[in-house]
Parts: structure tokens; sequence; C-alpha cells
């Protein structure tokens, strides 16, 4: 499986929690701005992570 870096947009990033239900070996919320941070730099990119792109309802996360 191939690895990538997610990258959130953190000023698009409404703190909905959608990519922490969907993919939460890769995405935590910060406490402290209420936005999603990403757990590690280097991921596998799985189905989930996949899923956690798509569903972003402010399409504020990239693979790179
Ligand atoms: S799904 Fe998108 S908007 Fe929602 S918390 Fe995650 S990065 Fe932010």
């Amino acid at each position: 499986m191939s690895l990538c870096n997610p990258v959130i947009d953190s000023y698009e990033c409404s703190g909905c929690e959608a990519c922490v239900e969907l993919c939460p070996e890769v995405f935590r919320i910060n406490e402290v701005t209420d936005k999603a941070e990403t757990i590690h730099v280097q991921v596998e990119k799985t189905d989930a992570l996949l899923e956690a792109v798509a569903y972003c309802p402010e399409k504020c996360i990239v693979l790179e």
C-alpha cells in the first residue's frame, strides 16, 4: 500500500469531525482550535482515508 501525506486546510475546516469518524487512525480534533489535524505525517493510503477525503464537506483535505 502506498504512503501519502494528508494535509488539512485549517482555515477551511469546520471541525465537523467527519474525517475523525471515518478514519480515526489518521485524523483527530485539536482541542484548542476545534479543527481537524493529522496524527502522523505519513500514512497508508487506505480506503478509509480516501473515504474521509471524499466526504469532507469543506473539501479541505489534500493527499500529497
Ligand atoms: S471532514 Fe473536513 S471539515 Fe470536517 S473536521 Fe475533517 S477536515 Fe474539517
